[in-house]
């Protein structure tokens, strides 16, 4: 596979090698079943045991308390965005909303078509760059969730500490940094994300909810999005991603084997710190806009001191010698590096030495 590129892809993104090479052992023929996993009857034995494994494997790797269901849901993350609200207010009410970037506002502006939505708190005027002090959210008291993004893929802002919304259910959007770190699931009500970006391949997201907060959905809550009922069926009520959820499991098998969420965000730490010494390194010459409290581990944005053209330079060049999607996102421009868990240490100093290297000779 040496013809591989480093792929900093927001997502869909790079994968583990060896999971690559495992689902591929397995894709013309399964275990011997004589059937590939996209071919196979998702109500047949070989599925279902897929299937089950995935769910304790992840219940396993997390951490994730007996009163928590675990939801394999597709739609991505968001169809969550107006899931939640369906779920958790069916008569309406009140939901705060902490704004810390561009899928923290999807979120907020969905809700607002099922509930009354309320900015508690932005960091819009330092252009999305770090998180308001909790001291400063201006929470409302009988609020049906609280909704932070817990790490906002573009703007590479990500919580380090989990907020306490007291009786409130806390409900996270972990998208671009599930299972990046340990999770605290007894901090939430609901965390929720897609796939895509740091567990497997597009098509599923992930849903964990407590149990008590569920049952009691908006009377048109479509059924594929009632959480009681996708639990009641072990998210099994129609057909499941299949692939995802099997490719997924492979993921989730490989975290454990290298030793859990804390030998993974150990790795994460190690990994972003080669990329944001060379950025702060480089007297200006690149730039990373965000709070350093708030940097996030996973999406690593950066623009060059010398301006567009530089920059324009610093991609095209990038890609040419084998960097994949460093472009920034369409709407903020620069460059951004995602480097999820699969994203080998090697990758990034590849890229911190292509970024010495194109300083020294620009
Ligand atoms: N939330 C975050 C933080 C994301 O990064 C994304 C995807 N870029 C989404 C939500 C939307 O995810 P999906 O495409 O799975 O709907």
């Amino acid at each position: 596979s040496g013809d591989r590129k480093w792929n900093f892809s927001a997502g869909p993104a790079v994968l583990p090698l060896d999971v690559l090479e495992d689902a591929k052992e397995d894709l013309i023929n399964y275990k011997g079943t004589g059937m590939s996993v996209m071919e196979m009857s998702h109500r047949g034995k070989d599925f279902m045991k897929i299937a089950e494994e995935a769910e304790a494997d992840l219940r396993e790797l997390i951490g994730i308390p007996a009163n928590y269901k675990v939801l394999f849901l597709q739609g991505g993350a968001s169809s969550q965005f107006s899931a939640i609200p369906m779920n958790l207010a069916p008569e309406g009410g009140v939901a705060d909303f902490i704004l810390t970037g561009a899928w923290g506002k999807k979120a907020y502006e969905e809700a607002g078509k099922y509930m009354t939505t309320n900015l508690a708190a932005s960091s819009k005027d330092s252009n999305f760059s770090t998180i308001p002090d909790v001291s400063d959210w201006k929470l409302t008291k009988d609020a049906k969730f609280v909704h932070i993004c817990s790490n906002e893929t573009i703007g590479g802002v990500e919580f380090k500490e989990v907020p306490d919304t007291g009786d409130v259910p806390l409900v996270a959007d972990m998208s671009s940094n599930y299972l990046s770190k340990p999770i605290d699931v007894e901090k939430y009500g609901i965390i929720y994300g897609g796939v895509q970006k740091n567990i497997g391949p597009a098509g599923m997201a992930i849903v964990i909810v407590r149990e008590d907060l569920i049952g009691k959905t908006h009377p048109l809550c479509p059924t594929m999005f009632d959480y009681k009922l996708m639990a009641d069926n072990d998210s099994m009520y129609n057909t499941p991603p299949c692939w995802t959820m099997y490719t997924s499991g492979l993921v989730f098998k490989k975290l454990i084997k290298m030793g859990g969420l804390e030998a993974v965000e150990k790795m994460n730490e190690e990994k972003a710190k080669i990329l944001y010494d060379a950025i702060d390194g480089s007297d200006g010459y690149y730039n990373n806009p965000v709070d350093k409290k708030y940097r996030s581990l996973m999406n690593v944005p950066f623009t060059l001191g010398g301006g567009e053209d530089l920059e324009k330079k610093f991609l095209k060049e990038a890609a040419a010698a084998g960097f994949e999607s460093l472009k920034g996102h369409r709407s903020v421009g620069g460059a951004r590096a995602s480097i999820y868990n699969a994203m080998p240490k090697e990758g990034v100093q590849a890229l911190v030495d292509f970024m010495a290297d194109f300083k020294a000779a620009n």
